[in-house]
């Protein structure tokens, strides 16, 4: 018999557990679900149209907090207590925004550079994560509400282009908020799984999504093949979108109605709200007649759509770009999604149809994709849909053990699940039969700071001179998370495979502070990887100068081999007191001397081995 467990908070009975979709994006966020009845996903709904929750949080003077529309209305009234876009803030320190603080309305503390931003409301501080965390609680609220079940797990999109402490953030503000979040995925990824694009085992496809939100603007070229998600290239803007189509209309009006630089805040915003309900208007009506402060406003569709061209263009220059960086031409394009409120505006949608010469996928709300793509990957998770496949990133990165202890990565952290890398190595002694394949998982450049997870034991290679062997190893990730290791020597075949589970044993803890210990001791890594570097290349100059004035002795001069001696012995020393730069120094002096004599014995072994030989 299953569980039944009753929702407290709603009195009802609970039979299973709801994964949510959530787009948290800049301007606006949305919750969305997989339908148990018809498995599609929806986006929730409240009784007076869409639940889109604008991304705007309101602190009054007793504490009290409002998210959405009631904090909208205070952006005029209480414009330093009224946060927004506080998206572009996760995981950034200030020196990251410094270059954009006239932008926000709202105090950033600006006391350490390159602390994480903080931002002050009243005598109080918040960091972006716990104010993402009061959106995130009042997304969890609603769609509670409405769907009157409890709602502990979620997937959350990101921008594509997020980097690792912008995704930690936005996880630290989903668990703020009580949230499980079971996976970050990438907007353009979420967007392509909405349309139901690659969602096939053995489909392979290269899109383009098209993002024009309110403030930023982003374009990927994605590969999808077997499942797995693949951002070729993202570019675009991240201070462009729909509120610069509102300026430009308040640009345009002010001149009209001359209203100076200096007008106050009250009016310059009032012609803001106006300007944006005229370029709304104008999506599906050829004019537009307002009244801001008394006075009449009016804007046609071709007026509308000559102040914005310029900003069009820059996103299709962007497109130019995102496919240039891809390696991709626009005939190999499958299909093009549009993403983001702004792309409803008709010049958009043309401009994007012409530069790629097809028609754009824009059958679903343009509001929605992204937390309906997030639905859908909530459903996967949830195990519904055993059509998909599962997509998933590693938490840290595999590799191997080389020459030195240093971790050589094969599957860089983030990296999408399912996925493969292979990578060849050689053997480092002549003859040398075996192979000693050690499998690590973290960030550090020494295996040593790492986690072991495996050793596999090539054996039987024929014996070779060292170098000459081809040692295939290759990682292979199912959807599963079981991390498969293979090795082959590629000129005799012979083989080896493992099974390995990456992930197991490791807390979400110990996760975090792997990545922590990674960033503490990355300068202290740099120098010892740079270290064992020297030492590894020093070693490998005095094996083959020692073999080489073994092997032709007859053909060196007394001196040459005693100069060459001394020389070693030096070298040696400077490894032995693991001094950088003096092994560095000394390798350089040794292969200084060798040079000469070695060009002449192999001159000398070429002309011996042309000799009778016929060259064509
Ligand atoms: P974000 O991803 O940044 O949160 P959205 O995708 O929600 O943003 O897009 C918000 C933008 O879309 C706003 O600038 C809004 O004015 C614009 N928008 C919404 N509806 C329309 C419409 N009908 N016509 C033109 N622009 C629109
Ligand atoms: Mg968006």
């Amino acid at each position: 018999m299953g569980k039944v467990a009753i929702n407290i908070a709603t009195g009802s009975l609970q039979t299973e557990e709801i994964i949510v979709g959530i787009d948290l994006g800049t301007t606006n966020s949305l919750v969305a679900i997989v339908r148990k009845d018809t498995a599609r996903p929806i986006a929730l709904k409240e009784t007076d149209g869409l639940a889109l929750v604008p991304s705007i949080v309101h602190f009054d003077e007793y504490g009290n907090i409002t998210v959405g529309n009631p904090a909208r209305d205070m952006l005029l009234k209480q414009p330093e207590r009224t946060i927004y876009s506080v998206k572009r803030l996760m995981g950034k320190s200030y020196k990251d925004v410094s270059g954009h603080s006239g932008f926000f309305a709202y105090n950033i503390i600006d006391d350490d550079s390159d602390a994480l931003v903080k931002i002050q409301v009243g005598e109080r501080f918040y960091s972006p994560i716990e104010l993402s965390s009061y959106i995130l609680k009042e997304l969890k609220k609603r769609a509670e509400h409405l769907l009157k079940v409890n709602i502990s797990k979620a997937v959350i999109t990101v921008p594509a282009y997020f980097n690792d402490a912008q995704r930690q953030a936005t996880r630290d503000a989903g668990r703020l908020a009580g949230l499980d979040v079971l996976r970050i995925i990438n907007e353009p990824t979420a967007a392509s799984l909405a349309y139901g694009i690659g969602a096939k085992h053995h489909e392979e496809k290269t899109i383009a999504v098209y993002d024009l939100g309110g403030g930023t603007f982003d374009v990927s070229i994605l590969t999808i093949s077997n499942g797995i998600f693949e951002v070729l290239s993202t570019n675009g803007d991240t201070y462009l979108g729909g509120d610069d189509m509102d300026n430009a209309i308040v640009q345009h009006w002010s001149v009209q109605l001359g209203i100076t630089g200096q007008a106050d805040k009250n009016l310059m915003q009032q012609l803001r709200m106006v300007a944006e309900d005229a370029k709304k208007h104008l999506t599906s009506n050829e004019a537009f007649a307002g009244e801001v402060g008394g006075r009449t406003v009016l804007l046609t569709r071709p007026e509308f759509e000559s102040l914005i061209q310029p900003l069009v263009n820059r996103t299709i220059t962007a497109c130019t770009n995102a496919l240039r960086d891809a390696g991709v031409t626009k005939e190999k394009i499958d299909a093009v999604v549009m993403v983001g409120g702004s792309t409803r505006v008709p010049l958009v949608k043309t401009s994007v149809r012409n530069f790629f010469g097809r028609e754009v996928n824009d059958d679903l709300n343009p509001d929605e994709v992204v937390a309906l793509g997030a639905a859908v990957q909530a459903d996967i998770l949830a195990g519904n849909n055993a059509e998909m496949l599962l997509l998933d990133v590693t938490p840290l990165s595999l590799g191997i053990e080389t020459m030195g202890g240093l971790m050589d990565v094969l599957i860089p952290r983030n990296s999408k699940i399912p996925n493969r890398a292979a990578r060849q190595y050689t053997t480092q002694k002549d003859g040398q039969s075996g192979m000693r394949i050690s499998v690590f998982q973290g960030e550090r450049d020494l295996v040593k700071d790492n986690r072991k997870l495996a050793e596999l034991n090539l054996t039987g290679i024929p014996g070779m001179p060292a170098g000459l062997p081809k040692v295939e190893v290759t990682f292979l990730i199912d959807a599963d998370g079981i991390l498969r290791v293979s090795a082959v020597e590629l000129r005799s075949g012979v083989a080896q495979t493992i099974e390995v589970k990456p992930q197991y044993g490791l807390t979400d803890e110990q996760v975090e502070q792997m990545l922590m210990d990674s960033l503490t001791h990355a300068k202290e890594d740099i120098g010892t990887r740079a270290l064992v570097e020297a030492a590894t290349e020093a070693q490998q100059m005095l094996d083959t100068t020692g073999k080489f004035i073994v092997k032709y002795q007859d053909q060196l001069q007394p001196e040459e081999v005693a100069l060459t001696k001394e020389h070693m012995k030096l070298l040696e020393l400077a490894i032995a007191a693991q001094d950088k730069d003096k092994i560095q120094h000394c390798t350089e002096q040794l292969n200084e001397i060798s040079r000469p004599y070695a060009e002449r014995v192999m001159e000398g072994a070429l002309k011996d081995a042309m000799k009778g030989r016929k060259v064509l």
